[in-house]
């Protein structure tokens, strides 16, 4: 059993693609088969090296190891020009002079007598002589293969059951290779090269998404005409945005370095995509491994319908991730971004104790959705905010300003163990006539600047042990 990943290196790995290859590692990994990768670089003009690059690397931060060395379509030429020369010899392609004009002016013709735009087919059947006029004019050639109108092809899709598609349904003789000289073999086309590297790899399934189904009967066709035998076939369901509509470049995020850098984890994210199109069996819930999902794959639980990208669930995902990574593994993950934000400012400091931050960690860790999450409610910790307005007027209440100079009196300079910090916020509170709510609303004012936050005693203790909580609090007087 060998399935592949066959991206085009023409843009960044799209959500699209890295979920195909999550469906297709998933049935490789259940069935225990091999996972391929081939990389479709035949467009020469949008393929990109940095873009494969980007594509390698997104797999595999994802978790999508492969088997092998990937395979590069573009070193393959010679194979694809020697099925395409089969199929000329064998009379199942020919060559195609229409000019581009004359195609065109076909097209012209069909839109205006509301027809489905088609090849006509102009040149399947040029004698000899025709042939030779048009080369002596020294037109070029496409290459076409045959799609007989009354052809039926037929496949039992793993995810949509039986398909049937009409030969006339496919837009007449395809091109299989571009324009050229009429005693050459112009650069051969998607479907053509596809067919033979899928055969030349052994593809047993082939798992892609539903805009593909139209070139699958194209395919079928060819693997019939080259007498290869033709793979299984899945075609998943599109990923849908907001509006129901095939999610594109332009509903913003849809890279998978774009959700990287989101602060989105590989983990949360394979996990969701998997979810796009597969429902998982009862009892499994959905918060899962790809191992996990691994064993319990099949494409009976696959929908046919699209699937609608829904952020709330992948945020859910990720806060789950984070929150089961455990402080320390969190610690390790946010380090980086602390540093590049400039955190701890002093390698001397407390705050670049692993103890302190850990328990940063600890404390912050349960409201993250995203890492990056990590870096904005760790800011006021690292360096003293500002106070925002609701702050600000927290500290004109009756009582606040009193009850905050009553608790930096009595504040110690070393250690503070939770019950007496409590006891001193109660103190506080009744040196000053307030209720405990408002020491508590007005400490949390003077330490983070704002009314929201983490648990307040944690924060106090954590900011006390930095010896910061003093002058946060007397900032305020
Ligand atoms: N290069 C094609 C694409 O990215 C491959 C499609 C296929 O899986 O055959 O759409």
């Amino acid at each position: 059993m060998r399935v592949r990943l066959a991206p085009s290196p023409t843009g960044t790995l799209h959500i699209g693609t890295a979920r195909t290859a999550v469906f297709n590692w998933l049935y490789a990994r259940r069935l225990g088969g091999q996972f391929l990768l081939r990389i479709e670089d035949t467009d020469k003009e949008r393929s990109k090296p940095e873009y494969t690059t980007n594509i390698l690397e997104g797999l595999q931060w994802l978790g999508l190891q492969w088997d092998g060395e990937p395979v590069i379509q573009s070193a393959r030429i010679s194979e694809h020009r020697a099925a395409i020369e089969q199929l000329l010899a064998s009379g199942h392609a020919y060559r195609c002079y229409a000019s581009e004009a004359e195609l065109t002016a076909m097209r012209e013709q069909q839109a205006a007598s509301k027809q489905a735009p088609r090849y006509d087919n102009r040149h399947r059947d040029l004698t000899a002589e025709q042939q030779q006029a048009f080369i002596a004019e020294g037109r070029q050639a496409t290459i076409r293969f045959r799609i007989d109108d009354d052809a039926t092809i037929t496949w039992s899709d793993l995810v949509r059951g039986e398909m049937r598609w009409a030969g006339a349904d496919l837009g007449g003789d395809m091109v299989i290779a571009r324009r050229a000289a009429a005693d050459q073999i112009g650069d051969p086309l998607y479907n053509l090269v596809v067919v033979v590297d899928d055969a030349a790899m052994a593809i047993s399934h082939v798992i892609r998404g539903e805009d593909h189904i139209a070139n699958t009967a194209k395919q079928l066709l060819l693997y019939q005409a080259l007498g290869a035998e033709p793979p299984v076939f899945a075609h998943t369901p599109l990923i849908l945005n907001q509006e129901g509509k095939k999610l594109s470049k332009r509903d913003g995020v849809t890279s998978v370095s774009d959700f990287r850098q989101m602060g989105y984890t590989a983990e949360a994210l394979a996990n969701y995509m998997t979810l796009l199109g597969w429902s998982p069996p009862e009892g499994m819930g959905e918060r899962f491994s790809l191992a996990e999902a691994a064993a319990a794959f099949s494409f009976e639980r696959v929908n046919r319908a699209g699937a609608r990208f829904d952020w709330d669930k992948l945020n859910w995902l990720n806060g789950q991730v984070l929150h089961e990574l455990g402080p320390e593994a969190l610690r390790q993950q946010l380090l980086p971004l602390w540093a590049a934000a400039g955190w701890p400012a002093d390698s001397s400091g407390i705050s670049a104790d692993p103890g302190w931050q850990l328990q940063l960690c600890e404390l912050l860790g349960p409201s993250l959705t995203l890492l990056a999450d990590g870096v904005d409610q760790a800011r006021p910790f690292f360096a003293t905010p500002a106070l925002n307005e609701a702050a600000s007027a927290q500290l004109e209440l009756e009582g606040a300003r009193p009850a905050l100079a009553a608790l930096l009196e009595q504040l110690p300079p070393g250690a503070l163990e939770p019950d007496q910090a409590q006891a001193l916020l109660g103190e506080a509170a009744t040196a000053a006539g307030v209720k405990k709510g408002v020491i508590m609303k007005s400490l949390r004012a003077a330490l983070l600047g704002s009314l929201q936050g983490p648990d307040l005693l944690a924060t106090w203790l954590l900011l006390h042990r930095c010896g910061d909580d003093r002058p946060r609090i007397a900032r305020c007087l």
